[in-house]
């Protein structure tokens, strides 16, 4: 099921279940959700292409895996980073950076370089701490895409992550949760302007989905709504003011962003 967070006319969000075909889905609104156990549908059935879609869920934060694909690591390497990681690398962006499907990323007049890193991204269900890896999954409500956008000059020079990953704008999530997916057996593709930047099955991440909620939840409770990025494959690269930058994930669906001077 693909559950979304939408508005019509720009009045206030509403959750819905979008359904169709491609280039026919409609949404159908949900009366309550966050997330899900007795929502109830509508029966208010709108046409996809008539409304807004918004990132599909408001998380407490947003928790990431930095360096979880191995060519990636070493093109990290190459721009002076560091050797891959002994355990999953864990870093956060706050709740101010996400923003949806279509809305503009903000290129930082302070940054000479803003990279794209399309992500698959889990939704977490259940307030969660000390789950083992056998149990991670059942804590997941479903998996969305995103981009873990980064002021790749702000990251190095920092040492600390917070700014270069922490703007306003920084993390498109979207465009919609697919409750249905195996995150093992799934692909990121990452297009600027129609030219594919980054292919890779997710099976090639260091540290696979349910080790990395386990991990996550052995030091901090991960709240219903929070939203865990599951690492970048190679080919991370810049964005310029103007450019467009899809993520798509096989199985859920594409997250198209432009990107906009500040
Ligand atoms: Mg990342």
């Amino acid at each position: 099921m693909r559950i979304a967070r939408f508005s019509v006319d720009g009045s206030g969000f509403s959750y819905g279940v979008v359904e169709g075909d491609p280039g026919e889905e409609t949404v159908e609104a949900l009366h309550a959700h966050p997330l899900l156990e007795q929502a109830r549908r509508t029966g208010d059935i709108v046409p996809l292409e008539r409304v807004t879609l918004g990132s599909p869920v408001v998380p407490s934060k947003v928790v990431c895996v930095g360096k979880n694909y191995a060519e990636h690591v070493e093109e990290m390497k190459a721009l002076g980073g560091a050797d891959r990681p002994k355990a999953p690398l864990i870093f956060l962006k706050p709740s101010t950076s996400v923003t949806g499907p279509g809305a503009p990323i903000v290129h930082p007049a302070d940054s000479d370089r803003l990279d794209y890193e399309g992500e698959l991204c889990a939704v977490i269900s259940k307030i969660t701490r000390h789950v083992s890896a056998d149990d991670a999954l059942e804590r997941v409500f479903g998996w969305t895409v995103g981009n873990d956008v980064t002021a790749r000059d702000q990251q190095f020079a920092d040492g600390q992550w917070t700014r270069g990953k922490g703007h306003d704008t920084f993390c498109p999530l979207g465009p919609w949760i697919e409750t249905d997916l195996d995150p093992a057996q799934t692909r990121v593709t990452t297009t600027l302007d129609g030219a594919v930047v980054q292919d890779a099955p997710t099976s090639l991440l260091l540290f696979d989905v349910p080790t990395i909620i386990s991990y996550i939840s052995g030091f901090m409770t991960l709240l219903p709504g929070d939203v865990v990025m599951t690492g970048t494959p190679a080919g991370v690269g810049r964005m310029l003011p103007g450019q467009v930058v899809t993520v798509e994930v096989e199985g859920i669906g594409a997250l198209t962003n432009p990107v906009v001077a500040a």
